[in-house]
C-alpha cells in the first residue's frame, strides 16, 4: 500500500455508523458499489470483490472447470499462492521458466503443454506485464483457458488493456503488499458470464448471500462452494483506494522512468514486455553474478533485494508443493488422487535452471510514488556509488 488517509477513515466511519457490515444489506451497498467501480475502472463485464487474491484465483480455476486430471501451467517465479490455487482446485501445477523480463516464458509454456493441460496462469509479477499477445496466441492454438494473476499489478496494462482483463479471467489482490490495499482483499475480473456465475457460487458458500437478480441465473447450477465473501468495510476502503490507483501508478511510472533515464549509461535493466503498462513498482537491474547483485542490493541507500532470495516467490521454496503435500487428509490430496495418478509432476530443485539463473543475477530497487526530485537524485547518486564498488 502506498497511500491512505482521511478519505478511507471517513468511508469506514460511514459504514460503522450503519452497523450493517454484511455484503448484502440495506444500507450503503459498498461491496456492490466497489464491484461497479471495478467494472468501470478495469473496463470489464463482471467483477467480484473477495477476501483475498488466492480466493479469486481458486474461484476462477473452479469456475473454468479445472480439477483433478488437469495440469495448469504456472511460472516458476511467482508467489506460492498461484500454485496453491491450482492444488486447491484439485489440479497439478506445472512450472514454466521465467524469461529475461522476469515473467513467464511463452516459449517454455508451449514446451510444457501436454494432453492434460487445461489452463495457463501468467503472473504479472512485481507489476511487470507478461507478454499477453504470445500467451493468448498459444492458448488459442491449444484450446486452453488463461487466468491472469494480476495480484502484484493492480491497474497495470498490456498494450492499453488492464492486466487481469485480457485472459478468460483475472485475479487482483488487495493485501498489505499490493499497489492498492485494505490489508487483505482481492477480486475476480472476467468478461465470461459462465465463469462469473460459477465463481459467484463458489466464493460464497454456494451463493447464500445472493438473492434476486444475481441468483436467478445460477439457481439451477448450484454446487458446494467455499467462503471468500467481502464485507462492507473492506469494500469501502477499496472504493477510496481505487480512486487513488491511477495516480499512484502515474507517479510510480514517472519515478521509475526518471531513474532509468538517469542511469541508462551505467546499468543494464531487465527488458519489459510493455514499459508503458508496467506498474513502475520495481526497477530490475541485471548483473554478471549473484554475488554482484547481492552486493548491490545491500549497498548503502539502495534498500534493494535479489529476487532469488525472496523466499516463497521462487518455486524451489514452495515446500508443500515440492514435497507433494496437497492436503492434510490424503484422500483430499490432489497429489495422491486416482485422477492425477499419471500426471503428478516430477518436481526438483533444479527443474527451472534458467529462472534460477535470471533471479540470481537481478537486483530490484523498490520505487516509491512519493519520492521528491531530491530523493530521486539521491537514489541516482547511491546507485552510481554502489555500482562503482
Ligand atoms: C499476493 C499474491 C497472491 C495472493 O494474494 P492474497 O490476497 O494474499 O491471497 C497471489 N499471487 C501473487 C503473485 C501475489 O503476489
Amino acid at each position: 500500500m502506498y497511500r491512505i488517509g482521511q478519505e478511507e477513515i471517513d468511508a469506514v466511519a460511514k459504514v460503522i455508523r450503519t452497523k450493517d457490515f454484511f455484503k448484502i444489506n440495506d444500507s450503503l451497498h459498498e461491496a456492490e458499489n466497489a464491484e461497479e467501480d471495478m467494472k468501470k475502472l478495469f473496463n470489464v463485464k463482471h467483477a467480484i470483490m473477495m477476501t483475498s487474491g488466492h480466493g479469486a484465483l481458486t474461484s476462477a480455476l473452479i469456475a473454468m472447470g479445472v480439477g483433478p486430471g488437469d495440469e495448469v501451467i504456472v511460472p516458476a517465479y511467482t508467489y506460492i499462492a498461484t500454485a496453491m490455487a491450482v492444488v486447491a482446485a484439485g489440479a497439478m501445477p506445472v512450472m514454466a521458466e521465467a524469461d529475461e523480463t522476469l515473467t513467464i516464458s511463452p516459449e517454455d509454456v508451449e514446451k510444457k503443454i501436454t494432453k492434460n493441460t487445461k489452463a495457463i496462469v501468467p503472473v504479472h509479477i512485481q507489476g511487470f506485464p507478461c507478454n499477453m499477445d504470445a500467451i493468448m496466441e498459444i492458448a488459442k492454438k491449444h484450446n486452453l483457458m488463461v487466468l491472469e494473476d494480476a495480484c502484484q499489478a493492480d491497474g497495470g496494462m498490456f498494450r492499453g488493456k488492464r492486466l487481469g482483463t485480457i485472459g478468460d479471467a483475472g485475479a487482483l489482490s488487495f493485501n498489505y503488499y499490493k499497489i492498492v490495499s485494505a490489508g487483505e482483499g482481492g477480486a475476480l475480473l472476467t468478461n465470461d458470464k459462465t465463469i462469473f456465475d460459477r465463481a459467484l457460487i463458489y466464493h460464497d458458500s454456494s451463493a447464500v448471500a445472493y438473492f434476486g437478480d444475481q441468483l436467478s441465473d445460477v439457481d439451477s447450477m448450484l454446487f458446494c462452494g467455499n467462503e471468500y465473501r467481502a464485507n462492507e468495510i473492506l469494500s469501502a476502503i477499496m472504493r477510496e483506494q481505487f480512486k487513488r490507483m491511477d495516480g499512484i501508478l502515474k507517479d510510480l511510472r514517472a519515478n521509475k522512468k526518471y531513474l532509468m533515464d538517469a542511469l541508462a549509461d551505467v546499468c543494464e535493466f531487465a527488458p519489459s514486455n510493455d514499459i508503458e503498462g508496467d506498474c513502475g513498482t520495481t526497477l530490475p537491474i541485471s548483473f554478471e553474478s549473484y554475488e554482484s547483485a547481492c552486493a548491490f542490493a545491500a549497498a548503502e541507500g539502495i534498500n534493494g533485494s535479489v529476487p532469488y532470495d525472496t523466499g516463497k516467490h521462487v518455486y524451489k521454496n514452495w515446500t508443500p508443493i515440492m514435497t507433494k503435500t496437497g492436503a492434510l487428509n490424503p484422500l483430499m490430496d490432489p497429489f495422491k488422487m486416482e485422477a492425477n495418478k499419471d500426471i503428478v509432476p516430477d518436481y526438483s530443485e533444479d527443474m527451472c535452471p534458467k529462472t534460477l539463473d535470471i533471479l540470481s543475477k537481478t537486483a530490484y530497487i523498490n520505487i516509491n510514488p512519493d519520492w521528491t526530485k531530491a530523493e530521486l537524485d539521491k537514489m541516482v547518486e547511491n546507485v552510481k556509488k554502489a555500482l562503482n564498488k
